[in-house]
Parts: C-alpha cells; structure tokens; sequence
C-alpha cells in the first residue's frame, strides 16, 4: 500500500477479511479509515463529523486512524483531476470509508463523482435508514411513525450513465436503430433529442434484493417493500419486481410470506417471526409514506425511485440536515450524508453536521461497533433535544438557540463525554 499524494496514518492498522464467501471483516481496534471531506459543505460537516466518531471510539475504548483522501475539487487542487486512482485504491483496501458530498454540474460537464465511486466500486446497496430521533422539529404529526430502511440499487438503472445527447451523430444512430430495427417507428418526436437507456438485469435486482430481505430477517422488521414503476415499465421496473418475489419465494422459504399468501391463507395475521414481502407502486409509494407511515419498514428499489424516495421520506424526520447513508458491497462500505454539497452554505460553519456524523454511525455499526454507534445516537438525540441546534433546527423550534456547525459538534461530544 503506497500513496504518492495521500498519507497512510502510521498509527493505524488496516482492516481484513476474515471470510471472503461471507464478506464478514476482521476489524482491529485501531482501524485506518479513509475520509473525504467533499465538496462545498463538506469542509464544514467532514471534520465535525470526525471530531465526534473518535470521541465515540475514544470513550469505548478504541481509536480510529483517519487516512485524508481526495475527490472533487480537493483533489483538481492536488492531482488535477476529480477521482484520483490513489483515492478509489484506498478505499478499495482499506474496505471501510466515509465522505462528505460531491458537486456534480448539472446538463454538462463531468458525471456525479458519486455514482462514479459506487460504481467503480461496485457498492451495489446504497442503504438510507430513516428514523425520527426525539426533540427534531418535523412537518409532519407524528415523526416518530417513520422507522424505514431503504434499500436503493446503486448500480444501474437510469443512473448507469448509458446515454447520448441531442445533435450528435450517436444519438442519430441509436434513433434510427430503435426506430428501424426495434419497431418504435414513429414514436420518437422528430428534431433534437437526448436518449438514455435503463438497464435493470436479474443479477443486480435480486442482490440487492436479498440484502433487503437478509436485513429484514436479522432485525426482525415486519416487512419488505419492493417500490417499482411496473405498471408503465413493463420490462424493467416490473421484471425488478417479478425477481423480487422470485427472490423471496425461492430462497427464504418459511421465513417470507407474500401480501398475497397472507390474505389468502393467513386471513390477513401475519404469521410470528415470517416477513411480509409486498410492491406498491413509486408514485403511490410516495403518498403512503405519508399517510401509511408505519406500513413500511423496508423499502428495496432501483436507482432513480430510491433516489427521490430517500429525500422525501428524510423530509419526514427533519429534513436533509438530519438524513444519513452508507453504500454497501461485499465485505465494504462507504457512508455518506443523503444531502449534497449545497454550495450556498460553504464553509460559513453553519450546516447542520448530524446527517454526516449518523452517517458514521452507520460506518461504526458495520465495524461491528454497536457500543459507539450507540453512543453517538444517544449523544445527538440529547443534543438536539436540548434546542440547541443549527440554523435548519433553530428555524423550526421555538426557543432554540442557534449553534454554528462547529459549535454543535463540540457540545455533541461533550454529551459522549459524559454519556460514556
Ligand atoms: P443539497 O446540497 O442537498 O441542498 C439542498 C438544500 O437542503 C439546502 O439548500 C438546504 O436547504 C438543505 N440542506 C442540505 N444539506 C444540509 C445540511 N447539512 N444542513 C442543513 N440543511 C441542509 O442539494 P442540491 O442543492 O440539489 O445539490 C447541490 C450539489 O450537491 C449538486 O452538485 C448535487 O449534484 C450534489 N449532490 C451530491 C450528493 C452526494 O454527494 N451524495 C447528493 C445530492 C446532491 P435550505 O437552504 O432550505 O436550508
């Protein structure tokens, strides 16, 4: 492991696997954790987000040894370029990381860093638990009924960047071709057009599928929704969800039921111990989330609908300022924050951290370290329980008191302090 540009700490040892079939780690006490801080109000919540794991590691008697690394516009000031091969190699080998958000420009320019990274490293789950921590101002009655996981696939679908832009000689030749050959004559209006191309394969669905219904299984969550757009993409969205049972009917056996199972066999009880496997259409899936919150417990979806469904189910509990991530693959993860890297707030020390140290908790967790990752919830509950709090909380709750990001990570650390 040598790096030309980033600094491998000397106080730290890597992470292993113990068992490649599993993916299961082998994770010492001092562990090298890379971190990229990102983009705009990255370089507010990255290092708040650091201060307050290592109190958490700190107070349960380890210590993590940060390795900075670079994407992003950190990086074209030290490489020239967006993803170093230094960056995507750390964390390839060092199997565990964390980052803060990367700007990506929208129409033209490069392609999101983000999705890039997940690709090229083939963190097929990205997995966004929405749950209501007490004390946090939501526009809704009762937060505390959101309790999701959502499983969003995070390799293909129309993120996997298969597409041409209008006026070139490639999205010509792909007009005639589907309009020749693929018997759409006639479908496509004539002038300028942009085409893009979905691609949901059985391999990538029931993976990511089957992470959903492990974890559901595991945690003892009452049921797996797969959320899908079947009904008008036939051959994608709603093949997703024919895997999806296929998945669940062949490898789980007694362990799942389907919603259909339960109302023609079980009149409608659902058996102890079984999980319920059921779809609901995206655009009706997004209402329910409001008025049949606690229907739903784990989500598993493809790209784009996990995309939007993340933001508005994080709107639920408090908004993005509060919403963590972690991307999951084989014996890896990447956390990161749902939110980017609003660059109207860049380092003014004023965005709300709690999305990327959640998201960290989420990184401890994965290490095996529930102790710490408890400890930073308790810690960031009684903080924001307090009222003191960043400018997107302070807006929402009366008497709060207004902290800076910096501000509030320190107090959360102090709650660690005396929480241990
Ligand atoms: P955004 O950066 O998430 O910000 C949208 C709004 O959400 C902000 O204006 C702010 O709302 C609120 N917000 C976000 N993070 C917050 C925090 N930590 N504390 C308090 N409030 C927070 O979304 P965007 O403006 O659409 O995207 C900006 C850039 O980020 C784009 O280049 C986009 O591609 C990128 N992005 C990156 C990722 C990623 O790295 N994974 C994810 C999404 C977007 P108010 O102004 O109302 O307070």
């Amino acid at each position: 492991m040598s790096y030309d540009i980033a600094e491998l700490p000397e106080d730290g040892e890597p992470i292993t696997v113990a068992d490649e079939d599993t993916g299961e780690l082998d994770v010492p006490a001092n562990p090298i954790i890379p971190i990229i801080h990102g983009d705009g109000i990255g370089t507010d919540v990255g290092p708040a987000a650091q201060q307050v794991l290592d109190a958490a590691a700190e107070a349960t008697g380890r210590s993590i040894a940060w390795m900075r690394v670079y994407a992003g516009e950190s990086a074209r000031e030290k490489y020239d370029e967006n993803m170093p091969e230094e960056t995507v190699r750390a964390i390839r080998e060092h199997r565990v990381a964390i980052k803060g958000p990367l700007t990506t420009p929208v129409g033209s320019g490069f392609r999101s860093l983000n999705v890039a990274l997940r690709k090229v490293l083939d963190l097929y789950a990205n997995v966004r638990p929405t749950y209501h921590l007490d004390g946090v101002p939501s526009p809704v009655k009762n937060p505390e009924e959101m309790d999701m996981i959502t499983f969003r696939e995070n390799t293909e679908d129309v993120y996997a960047g298969i597409e041409w832009e209008a006026g070139t000689d490639e999205v010509e030749k792909v007009r005639e071709f589907v309009e020749d050959e693929m018997g759409a004559d006639g479908v496509i209006h004539d002038g300028p057009v942009g085409i893009g191309i979905k691609p949901i394969t059985e391999f990538g669905s029931k993976r990511l599928i089957r992470e959903a219904i492990d974890y559901a299984v595991a945690n003892g969550r009452d049921s797996v929704t797969l959320v899908h757009k079947g009904n008008i993409m036939k051959f994608t969205e709603g093949q997703f969800r024919d895997w999806g049972y296929e998945v669940a009917e062949e490898e789980y056996g007694d362990d799942v039921v389907t919603e259909d199972e339960l109302w023609e066999e079980y009149d409608g009880e659902q058996p102890d111990g079984t999980v319920v496997v059921k779809d609901r259409i995206a655009d009706n899936m997004l209402q329910q989330l409001l008025t049949r919150t606690s229907d739903y417990s784990v989500i598993a979806t493809m790209n784009l609908n996990g995309d939007y469904m993340s933001d508005a189910a994080g709107a639920q509990i408090g908004g993005l300022g509060i919403a963590p991530g972690v991307n999951f693959g084989h014996g890896k993860a990447l956390a990161e924050p749902v939110h980017g890297s609003a660059p109207k707030y860049a380092g003014q020390d004023k965005v709300n951290p709690t999305a990327m140290i959640l998201s960290g908790r989420e990184m401890l967790d994965y290490l095996g370290w529930s102790d710490a990752a408890d400890l930073v919830r308790d810690a960031v509950e009684a903080q924001i329980s307090s009222g003191r709090v960043t400018y997107d909380l302070e807006r929402q709750i009366e008497g709060g008191e207004k902290l800076a990001t910096s501000e509030f990570a320190e107090e959360v650390v102090e709650r660690i302090h005396d929480l241990a």
